[in-house]
């Protein structure tokens, strides 16, 4: 196994004087050495192609037994260096103070075999200086989710974090999962994430609210060289302007790909937004079945339901705004950060204008059809109907009101279907108006398809590979990482992945609310 390491960041960066896990507030640092705890029985349980290839790693390399070992996190490869990284973070809306990498430990950057430099990291590898009262360990249905997630984001053509593989550890880790005071062992689990970069919102934060505006400088230095080297150059306010300003950019454009595919992330704290723009840290995630904007799958969240589906967009915008507090020490003028939001509110307008074109397969966005899309949402909201199926389904046949019969099966109540059958028609009737003034039936259906996915990864159909899994078969883990692959395409066999959630599984702990215990 040949993998090049080259460790900007702890080469370029202040790390912690000292070292090991003992729990600490670390000053003046950005990132602390520890080593990841050896487990029982590193075992690998999937492991993606695409990544593996990327770095250069083949299916033998995977096999061999030392790949479990270091990936399980008992031992090291020539060249990696381990460490945690320090941030903060708003949780919920309050500051949190120091948070850091409790259980992530990442083991260097490698130089992939395409070029490009991409940080392993172990989450779920033991104690670090940032565990505060936790263990940092992770449990495996966490891990599963976490796992496939990452790469069917990423197969989604959504700009996520990445998976190498998936390890069992051979221990178990003890979990309340409901919080309801029953703790119980659960089979632990460890996943290696890849990313060009795992620097959050919170690594900014943190050293801004300790008034450490010198190592605030060197971050925002280092993250412009390393992650947007399209703008490195010289100090200057408008760097660092263009640079915030395409973090706002990067944020609006990841927002549009959550709403376009149904994500709902779960936990948008600070420390959980990437600098980079990435999807980052999946624990109590969800996609959306019935069409619901005021849905959030987070049980921590279900009164306050600040993380819910359609609120993302002006939560993103929230956590930016906190971002750019923590930057303002290093303008002499507010008015760029301001304009980067404005920019920010600009770019989701427009990319919201992509999405509406794109999932009604319209060859433009004229101001009309953002009403005709409002207008769908709210008889989708109303009628319980399923967004992947619904969008989806209106790509296949010719539009206009006979064109619900073929939809029926994206409604989950058949006494709404028939409530609301008129209103829909109408509105499918209006749709097929607009339609026509386009005129290339091929064209939309082409746009349908590329916008609105076939598979996406339903909560039940996760829980199910779980609950196989932990009966010891991850042959559901397998054959989701599969149907993943190819979102947009009709997978003829597979027709059971594209199903909608079945009643069973309406109310069911992980496929319907999930809490944070992971
Ligand atoms: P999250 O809500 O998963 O984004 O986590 C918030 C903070 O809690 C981060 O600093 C995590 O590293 C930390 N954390 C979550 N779970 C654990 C755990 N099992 N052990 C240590 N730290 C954890
Ligand atoms: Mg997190």
């Amino acid at each position: 196994m040949h993998l090049h390491f080259d460790n900007r960041l702890l080469a370029e960066l202040p790390g912690d004087p000292l070292t090991g896990p003992h729990v600490r507030q670390v000053q003046g640092a950005l990132w602390s050495s520890v080593t990841p705890t050896a487990v029982r029985a590193p075992r690998v349980l999937a492991w993606s192609r695409e990544v593996a290839d990327q770095l250069g790693l083949t299916a033998p390399d995977i096999d061999d037994p030392q790949f479990a070992q270091v990936f399980g996190g008992n031992g090291l490869l020539r060249g990696m260096a381990p460490y945690a990284t320090n941030y903060g973070g708003h949780q919920f809306g309050n500051w949190a103070g120091q948070l850091g990498d409790g259980r992530a430990i990442s083991l260097g950057e490698v130089i992939a075999a395409d070029g490009s430099r991409q940080e392993l990291q172990l989450k779920g590898a033991g104690p670090t200086p940032y565990s505060r009262f936790a263990d940092g360990r992770a449990v495996l249905r966490s891990s599963i989710r976490e796992f496939l997630c990452s790469e069917a984001m990423a197969h989604l053509g959504v700009p996520t974090t990445r998976a190498l593989c998936l390890l069992g550890t051979g221990e178990d880790v003890v979990r309340d999962m409901f919080y309801d005071g029953h703790a119980a062992p659960e089979p632990g689990a460890v996943v290696c994430r890849v990313a060009p970069s795992f620097l959050r919102f919170g690594h900014f934060e943190l050293p801004a609210s300790r008034g450490d505006t010198a190592l605030l400088r060197q971050l925002v230095d280092f993250t412009i060289s390393r992650d947007f080297p399209h703008l490195d150059g010289p100090v200057s306010e408008a760097r660092d302007a263009a640079w915030f300003a395409e973090v706002c950019t990067r944020t609006a454009t990841l927002m549009a790909h959550w709403m376009r595919v149904g994500f709902v992330h779960g936990v948008m704290n600070t420390d959980n937004l990437s600098i980079t723009g990435l999807t980052i840290d999946y624990g109590p995630y969800g996609w959306i079945d019935d069409f619901d904007l005021d849905w959030t799958p987070n049980t921590t969240d279900a009164q306050g339901r600040r993380y819910r589906f359609g609120w993302q967009p002006q939560v993103a915008f929230w956590n930016l705004s906190r971002l750019a507090g923590a930057l303002s020490p290093l303008f002499t003028d507010a008015a760029p950060l301001q304009a980067a939001l404005q920019g920010y509110a600009d770019a989701y307008a427009a990319a919201d204008k992509i999405n509406t074109a794109a999932k009604l397969g319209l060859a433009e966005c004229r101001a009309e059809d953002l009403s005709l899309m409002a207008d769908l949402r709210n008889l989708l909201r109303a009628a319980e109907v399923d967004m992947a199926l619904f969008f989806r389904g209106l790509g296949e046949d010719p539009p206009g009101a006979e064109a619900l019969d073929a939809l029926h099966d994206a409604f989950y109540d058949d006494a709404k279907y028939h409530a609301h059958a008129d209103a829909f028609r109408q509105w499918l009737q209006r749709y097929a108006l607009r339609c026509a003034q386009d005129g290339d039936e091929s064209a939309r259906r082409a746009r349908m398809r590329a916008a609105n996915p076939r598979y996406v990864l339903r909560n039940y159909l996760a829980q199910e590979a779980i609950d196989r899994a932990h009966a010891g078969d991850l042959g559901g883990v397998h054959d989701l990482l599969e149907v993943l692959r190819r979102p947009y395409d009709d997978q003829p066999g597979r027709e059971g992945f594209a199903r909608k959630r079945p009643d069973w599984a309406r109310t069911k702990a992980g496929c319907s609310m999930l809490s944070c215990s992971s």
